[in-house]
């Protein structure tokens, strides 16, 4: 049972294909759990399907067809891309699906970098800097920070709260650049979440700040 979810607006932008790739895979992430959210998608996208239907139809030029043709040849010619040979894929059973295939490693395997105490972080490599696990050990508060952009932060394990509440597996907390918050994780077993930004964080602490471009904050 999740109690947070992404702001519809996300979940509308979702839909539409228009959310950075980072973003979107903590969607992705959070719909494969919360079966409230994707009801909400699916109505969006029906949405769109109507609106598509009620276009009026315009006559193609001669060139135009014959492009879109020549196109959809082209597309027949890609040959379909190579399945991945079955390697031992851990099963990451606690993981949402949509994320599982980007690790390739069991959460606890992972080359996690430590941050500051009780503090790790992994780097997605398919997403550049902007999606990231973190991994708070029990009782660990985070700096307190603001967003100079967005922030989707899904929980994969574990628990923490904030000035918001209690964010559990599934949760994800949509913020906006004007919220300021300190996470700290549950105290009986810390907290994995995948956290995707489309712009740095901004911390009030010297130190935080000092050490931001080392850990590509
Ligand atoms: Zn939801």
């Amino acid at each position: 049972m999740t109690t947070h979810h992404p702001d519809l607006s996300t979940l509308m932008s979702y839909s539409a294909g228009s959310l950075p790739d980072a973003i979107a895979t903590v969607v992705a992430a959070h719909l494969s759990v919360c079966s409230h959210c994707s009801r909400h998608v699916q109505e969006a996208e029906q949405i769109g399907i109507s609106l598509l239907e009620e276009l009026e139809p315009a006559p193609l030029s001669a060139g135009a067809r014959d492009d879109i043709l020549a196109m959809l040849d082209d597309t027949e010619q890609v040959a379909e891309p190579a399945k991945p040979a079955k390697q031992n894929v851990p099963d990451n059973a606690d993981v949402p699906a949509p994320l599982r295939h980007l690790l390739g490693h069991y959460l606890d395997d992972l080359h996690w970098k430590t941050m500051a105490p009780g503090l790790k972080q992994f780097i997605l490599p398919a997403a550049e800097s902007n999606l990231r696990l973190l991994k708070i050990a029990p009782g660990t508060c985070m700096p307190s920070h603001g967003h100079t952009g967005s922030e989707l932060t899904m929980v994969i394990r574990g628990s923490y709260s904030d000035e918001l509440g209690r964010f559990c597996a599934g949760d994800v907390a949509d913020l906006d650049p004007d919220v300021q918050h300190q996470p700290v994780a549950d105290t009986h077993e810390g907290c994995i979440c995948l956290i995707a930004t489309d712009a740095p964080l901004r911390f009030n602490g010297l130190v935080p700040r000092l050490l931001q471009p080392f850990f590509q904050l």
